[in-house]
C-alpha cells in the first residue's frame, strides 16, 4: 500500500448550505415567519405542528425568491418542479416526513466565481420546510415549533472544493448574494444560515484520474464560517489517522465540537440513506413558463461580481481594491465612490483613500476634494512616497520608536519631510501615508 502522507492525500469537499428566506409567512401555512425570540410554540397551526389531515399550501413568495437566488447564482430554472416527502423519524419532525424536493428541484446547475479565480459548481437548489427546534435538558427533550415550517432553501454544491479558503469564500458569497437580493437576512447567529460539509480524502493519483472516494463524512450543523474551516481541518486530520492505521473511514454523520475542536459521531437518523422519497400528494406540480422566467430575470439587480468588474473597467482601479470596496465596505460606499468620481474626483486616489483611511467614509464631496487636490498642487503623491521612504531610511531610530509605540516619532519624521520640501506638505495627508509606509 502506498505510504500515507499528508501531501499524498487531497481533500474532496462538497457543501450543503441551508438558509431561511425572508417571507411574511411560513412555507406551507399562514403562520407568521417572524419567529425570532418569540415565546416558544406561540407561532404554530395544525399544518406546521404536523397534525393529521392538515393541508399544506406552498408560499408563492418563497418559490419566487428561491428562483431569484438561483438565477443570481447562474442556475437554470426547472420549468417543471415539484415537492416530495422525505421520510425520517425524529422528534423535531412529528409528521414523520419533511416536505422537500427530490427529483425536480426549483434550480439546477449554477456557478460561483471566487476571489481566488476558482469557479465552484452548484449541483442544485431546492426549497423545503424547516423542522422544529429541540432542546435537551438532562434526559428530557423539549420542542419549540416556531421554527417548524419556516421556508428553507438548500444549496448543494458538487464535491469541487480542494481547500477551506475557497469553501469559506463560497459560503460568504452566498450570504452576500442573499443579502444583495434582499431575500433573507442569513444571520448565522440566529440560525438563519447553517452549513454542512461533505468531506473525504483521495490520493493524488485518484485526483489526476478524476476519481472520487467511495465514502464521505457529513459534518452537520456548522454555524459559523470559522467553525467550518476548523471542522474541515479537524476532519482531514482524523481521516488521515484512519488511513495511517491502514483502515478506511466509514460513511457517517458527525458534528463539530467547538470546545474540543474535534468532530464526533452523531446519532444517525434511522437509516440515513433510505428516505423513501415520493411526490407530495397534497401539492400539485409547479409549471413555470418561459415568459414567467424571463420576467424574473428582469428583476435581478446588478450583482456583486458584476459591480467589481465594472469598477475596474470604468475607473481603472485594481481588482483587489474593487473587492474591498464591494465586499468589505458595501454599496453605500460604492455608490458614494461612483457619485464623487462622476463629479470629478480622481478614481484611483479616492479608492486608495477609502481603503487606507476609514474616516473618509463619512466625508462630504468638498472635504474629499480638498484632501485629494491639495497635495496635487504642492507635491505629487509618488514623489511624496519616495521622499517618505528616503526620510525613513535616514532615520531608522525614529521608525523603530514609532513601531514600539512612540507616537511622537511620527511628528519628528513629518518635520523632516517638511524641511525637505520647504513646507509643501499637509499633515493630514502626509501623516497617514507615513504610518501606512511604516507598517
Ligand atoms: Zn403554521
Ligand atoms: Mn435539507
Amino acid at each position: 500500500m502506498e505510504k500515507v502522507t499528508r501531501d499524498n492525500y487531497k481533500l474532496v469537499l462538497g457543501l450543503e448550505i441551508h438558509l431561511h428566506l425572508r417571507t411574511k409567512r411560513k412555507m406551507f401555512c399562514r403562520c407568521s415567519a417572524d419567529i425570532w425570540e418569540k415565546e416558544a410554540n406561540s407561532i404554530t397551526c395544525p399544518v406546521c405542528l404536523g397534525l393529521p389531515g392538515a393541508l399544506p399550501v406552498p408560499n408563492e413568495d418563497a418559490v419566487k425568491k428561491t428562483q431569484l437566488l438561483g438565477l443570481a447564482l447562474g442556475c437554470s430554472l426547472n420549468q417543471n418542479s415539484k415537492f416530495d416527502r422525505k421520510h425520517y423519524f425524529y422528534p423535531d419532525l412529528p409528521k414523520g416526513y419533511q416536505i422537500s424536493q427530490y427529483k425536480e428541484p426549483l434550480c439546477l446547475g449554477g456557478q460561483v466565481e471566487l476571489d481566488s479565480g476558482f469557479i465552484a459548481d452548484i449541483e442544485r437548489i431546492h426549497l423545503e420546510e424547516d423542522v422544529a427546534k429541540s432542546f435537551h435538558e438532562g434526559d428530557r427533550t423539549l420542542l419549540d415549533f416556531n421554527k417548524s415550517g419556516m421556508p428553507l432553501v438548500e444549496i448543494v454544491t458538487k464535491p469541487v472544493f480542494s481547500n477551506t479558503v475557497d469553501a469559506v469564500d463560497f459560503c460568504k458569497k452566498i450570504q452576500q448574494t442573499v443579502r444583495f437580493l434582499d431575500i433573507g437576512d442569513v444571520d448565522m447567529e440566529k440560525g438563519q444560515m447553517r452549513l454542512e460539509a461533505n468531506i473525504s480524502l483521495r490520493t493524488q493519483e485518484m485526483e489526476k484520474k478524476g476519481e472520487l472516494c467511495n465514502y464521505k463524512v457529513e459534518v452537520k450543523n456548522i454555524n459559523s464560517f470559522r467553525f467550518m474551516e476548523k471542522a474541515v481541518l479537524a476532519e482531514i486530520d482524523r481521516q488521515l489517522q484512519v488511513f495511517e492505521k491502514g483502515e478506511m473511514p466509514i460513511q457517517e454523520n458527525r458534528g463539530y465540537n467547538e470546545t474540543t475542536g474535534k468532530t464526533v459521531p452523531q446519532r444517525t437518523k434511522e437509516d440515513a440513506k433510505d428516505y423513501r422519497y415520493f411526490p407530495e400528494p397534497d401539492i400539485p406540480p409547479m409549471v413555470f413558463s418561459n415568459g414567467y422566467i424571463n420576467e424574473l430575470k428582469k428583476e435581478l439587480p446588478e450583482l456583486p461580481h458584476m459591480i467589481k468588474k465594472r469598477l475596474v473597467q470604468n475607473y481603472g482601479i485594481k481588482i483587489s481594491e474593487s473587492i474591498v470596496l464591494v465586499d468589505n465596505f458595501g454599496m453605500e460606499i460604492v455608490n458614494k465612490f461612483e457619485e464623487f468620481i462622476k463629479k470629478g474626483l480622481d478614481s484611483k486616489k479616492m479608492a486608495s483613500a477609502l481603503i487606507n483611511k476609514k474616516e473618509t467614509h463619512l466625508w462630504t464631496f468638498d472635504k474629499f476634494k480638498d484632501y485629494l487636490q491639495v497635495p496635487d498642487e504642492l507635491i505629487d503623491e509618488n514623489a511624496l512616497r519616495d521622499l517618505i521612504i528616503k526620510v525613513m531610511e535616514n532615520n531608522p531610530k525614529a521608525v523603530e520608536d514609532y513601531k514600539n509605540g512612540k507616537e511622537s516619532s511620527i511628528q519628528f519624521l513629518f518635520g523632516q519631510i517638511m524641511r525637505e520640501t520647504g513646507g509643501k506638505v499637509k499633515p493630514d495627508y502626509a501623516i497617514p501615508l507615513i504610518k501606512s509606509l511604516i507598517q
